[in-house]
């Protein structure tokens, strides 16, 4: 008998090949690094003249959430947001990121890319609300990985699945990391998933790979594609109107490789969601960052 699930995996991988993108993984330190370091949390580059950005809400000062030092950054990604500058997201720990906090431009975050010229010697960390739950935590280095689009996008992309192609790809959402763990349970699941779809033959990694092909990563990322919570959500540039190019995801609920929160880089700031920096290709300071759970 023709293994369908081979052959699926075989057509959707010649299918998406050419949306395929590198996505990298920041692999993190627990330290601050410098002032011009990429990082999570942490001390910030600020301008001689400048104080600590506050909250537009509640006027207490913002975590850093993330430093990019683009200059450092992979080459693809480099040259793509002009090559220098230093992306900076400060966002507010209060609660009053609750309301409509979740939304591109909204007061209680601040999001730009600066110059690290004339900056300050020292920068003193000030009473950030519940700072000691996101300890500053320094890129290192990147993790290369392939990445493909939410499946939401790929009509828009122009990309659509054949029935079988559909029914195949649907168990992507079975969790196959669960499914691994060898318990009477998660045996007794895969059978009842093997009997459903009638394909006896399917085995854990057939569920990795269909999981591989059509979900992007989860977790902290530069570039790839978005991982959607809600569905899709591109910021349009307030200047020209044009939808923004996705830059960097920040997840609140684990990693690339698991769901657990304490394993993210700034657990719970953005709920158990995603949240996503944007930028122009056309006016590299027009960023946004819209998140949701
Ligand atoms: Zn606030
Ligand atoms: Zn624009």
């Amino acid at each position: 008998m023709k293994n369908k699930v081979a052959e699926v995996i075989k057509s959707l991988t010649l299918k998406l090949e050419p949306f395929k993108r590198k996505c990298w993984i920041p692999v993190v330190d627990n330290s601050d690094g410098s002032l011009v370091s990429s990082k999570f949390s942490g001390k910030p580059f600020l301008r001689q003249d400048e104080a600590w950005p506050l909250c537009g809400i509640c006027h207490n000062p913002m975590l850093l959430a993330l430093q990019l030092n683009i200059c450092e950054l992979p080459e693809k990604i480099k040259t793509r947001m002009g090559g220098q500058g230093l992306l900076q997201l400060f966002y507010c720990t209060d609660s009053c990121g609750t309301e409509d906090g979740w939304e591109a431009f909204s007061k209680n975050q601040r999001l730009r890319i600066i110059m690290p010229d004339k900056g300050k010697n020292e920068v003193i960390i000030p009473n950030i609300y519940e700072y000691t739950d996101y300890p500053p935590k320094v890129v290192k280095g990147w993790k290369e990985l392939d990445d493909y689009p939410h499946s939401e996008e790929l009509s828009a992309l122009g990309v659509f699945f054949s029935e079988e192609e559909e029914r195949i790809a649907c168990l992507s959402s079975c969790n196959p990391e669960e499914l691994e763990a060898g318990t009477e349970a998660s045996k007794k699941r895969l059978e009842n998933i093997k009997q459903d779809i009638q394909e006896p033959g399917i085995i854990i990694n057939d569920l990795k790979t269909l999981q591989f092909l059509t979900s992007p990563k989860r977790g902290d990322k530069l570039w790839g594609w978005p991982s959607w919570s809600q569905g899709i959500e591109y910021s349009l540039c307030p200047i020209c109107n044009k939808r923004m190019s996705f830059i960097f995801q920040l997840n609140s609920s684990g990693s690339y490789l698991t769901d657990i929160w304490s394993d993210s880089n700034l657990p719970n700031l953005f709920a158990d969601g995603n949240g996503h920096i944007l930028q122009c290709e056309d006016h590299r300071d027009q960023i946004a960052f819209p998140w949701a759970c």
